[in-house]
């Protein structure tokens, strides 16, 4: 089976580990969020690409979620011995080597989806992660500061102020000039199903959806398109999604953020949807949590199949379970 995941950083990766344990034989291809990337010391920084490198390659830092494990900070107390920063951005001294050889490779002309692929020759994350463009798209959060409105880079809105004032706008800057990067069109035609993990619906998935072709490609790939939710219980379950949620409109609940995806249309099977102009709804099915058992009622109204099950990623066989309900699910749709 052939599967396509969107993935933002720590929600998206937590997932992908269930999905290789729940579909030990699928080929999976993960388009990866780059609207996070920032460009700090002078190096490309692509925080979500290696949550999801470092998490599926046993890299990563578990009780943090991102970041190496076994880390050090020696460079960054260096750093700020030379009064160099930004100091919120916390960059130890293993992830240093990961942007400098990125950094590296973009200077001598490779695209960052041959970076990434080089990067993961270590990794071996048993997926293949591609970043959604090779064009720079940063997302940007306007706010008020000082009486006066501004846009900051998300980095600086969710690490520096941790999202502690309202944001006005989301903006993927570039996006809308961005081409996907090779080979993402191409896998999602050619999949079987395809999943939205419970990663943030705005700056993570949103932003994949906001590069041209890449919505409509899911639209028109007549497959199973499922979702799960990242809001249980009226909130995030980790971080501060609200807070971007707000910006553009919606409501904390599971349901609110199913209607922001949007249910599919009815369309024949695989290959013969046809163009369509606007933005299409997307979503054939949607898990919420069981808490939210409530919510379904809502979410089959706007006609989007959908399962109450516990959502949780406490551990390797309660995620590898939420595939299973989402795989099922898709087959249910698929019928
Ligand atoms: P980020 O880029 O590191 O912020 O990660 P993602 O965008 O991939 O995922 C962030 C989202 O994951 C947050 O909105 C969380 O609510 C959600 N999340 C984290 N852990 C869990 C979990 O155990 N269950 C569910 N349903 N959502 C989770
Ligand atoms: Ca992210």
């Amino acid at each position: 089976m052939r599967i396509v995941v969107l993935a933002g950083g720590i929600g998206g990766a937590r997932f992908l580990r269930g999905l290789k344990a729940a579909a030990p034989d699928a080929d999976i291809t993960v388009i990866g969020n780059t609207g996070d990337d920032i460009h700090l010391f002078g190096l490309k920084v692509c925080p979500d690409l290696d949550t999801v490198m470092y998490t599926l390659g046993g890299g990563i830092n578990e009780e943090q979620g991102w970041g190496r494990a076994d880390e050090t900070f020696r460079v960054k107390e260096e750093l700020a011995a030379y009064g160099v920063g930004p100091e919120w951005f916390g960059l130890g001294d293993r992830d240093f080597a990961t942007h400098i050889v990125r950094t590296q490779m973009l200077g001598a002309g490779y695209p960052l989806s041959a970076v990434t692929e080089a990067l993961c020759a270590r990794w071996k994350p048993g997926v293949r992660l591609l970043p959604m463009s090779d064009d720079r798209v940063e997302t940007h959060v306007a706010i008020d500061e000082d009486g006066e409105r501004k846009a900051i880079h998300f980095q600086e809105y969710w690490v520096r102020m941790r999202a502690s004032v309202p944001a006005h706008a989301v903006v993927p800057v570039g996006a809308e000039q961005a081409k996907p990067a090779p080979g993402v069109l191409e896998a999602i035609a050619g999949a079987d199903v395809v999943l939205f993990p419970p990663s943030n619906p705005v700056v993570s998935i949103g932003t994949i959806l906001a590069v041209p072709g890449i919505r409509a490609a899911i639209a028109d790939a007549g497959v199973p398109v499922i979702g799960l939710s990242p809001i249980v219980g009226d909130a995030p379950v980790r971080g501060m999604a609200d807070k971007v949620l707000a910006a553009v409109g919606v409501e904390s609940t599971a349901a609110a953020v199913a209607k922001y995806y949007g249910g599919a249309e009815r369309r024949p099977s695989k290959g013969g949807g046809g163009r369509r102009k606007g933005s299409p709804g997307l979503l054939d099915g949607w898990l919420v949590d069981s808490v939210d058992a409530d919510a379904v009622a809502e979410v089959e109204a706007a006609g989007i199949r959908c399962r109450a099950v516990p959502l949780m990623m406490t551990d390797l066989d309660a995620t590898a379970a939420m595939v299973r309900a989402a795989l099922a699910l898709a087959e249910e749709v698929r019928a």
